[in-house]
């Protein structure tokens, strides 16, 4: 048996952080983790400057829901389900998500959540658990599963080392280079061609 596990921003869906910023204008808002490796002090960061330029949660949304998912994501993401069984690890949350994932059919996501107030202002965040991606692979085992992972960030790297096999996709270079372990592809032709690698089926 053997679940997929997908990063979702930057290997199916872009940046949202990146695309909300573009929008605003506010330059400040495009740092990513593959800029501010600490997820807690890049949230931080970003609430801060939300607040200074009081923007709440419909602001955001409203940005989100004029983006697509990366072109060949959706032919991409039914090849896979075809095969295996497909699990989207993220790291955004499930209020940002929404939008970007209807136009993926809606596959199984566990990331986390926003905590906003009445009027709309983000206030604080819940992170499901610490390390959720690796600790969700790490179920993954004790439920019996082979897993295979692709990711294109250091957020990712903790999950693609739990994975029976670890993909990075559309890397940075010095991603690539401090994790030379994994094989890194760029199209999801690769991708598809890595994951039936990786697989013990004759897919
Ligand atoms: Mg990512």
């Amino acid at each position: 048996m053997e679940i997929a596990c997908l990063d979702l921003e930057g290997v199916l869906v872009p940046e949202i952080w990146i695309g909300f910023a573009e929008k605003t204008g506010i330059a400040e808002l495009k740092a990513t983790t593959r800029d501010i490796p600490d997820y807690n002090v890049l949230m931080r960061q970003r609430l801060s400057i939300l607040e200074e330029h009081n923007l709440g949660l419909p602001d955001i949304q409203a940005v989100i829901s004029t983006m697509a998912p990366m072109e060949g994501a959706l032919e991409f993401i039914d090849w896979l389900r075809e095969r295996f069984q497909v699990v989207i690890l993220s790291d955004t949350f499930y209020e940002f998500s929404h939008p970007l994932m209807r136009q993926l059919g809606f596959p199984t996501l566990f990331c986390h959540r926003l905590i906003a107030d009445e009027q709309g202002k983000i206030v604080d965040y819940k992170l499901r658990q610490v390390d959720p991606k690796r600790q969700s692979v790490e179920a993954f085992h004790g439920l019996n599963y082979r897993v295979i992972a692709a990711g294109d960030s250091y957020n990712d790297t903790t999950m693609l080392s739990e994975a029976d096999a670890g993909i990075l996709f559309k890397a940075p270079e010095n991603v690539i280079a401090e994790f030379p372990q994994f094989p890194a592809v760029h199209s999801y032709s690769d991708l598809m061609r890595e994951f039936a690698n990786a697989s013990e089926r004759d897919l």
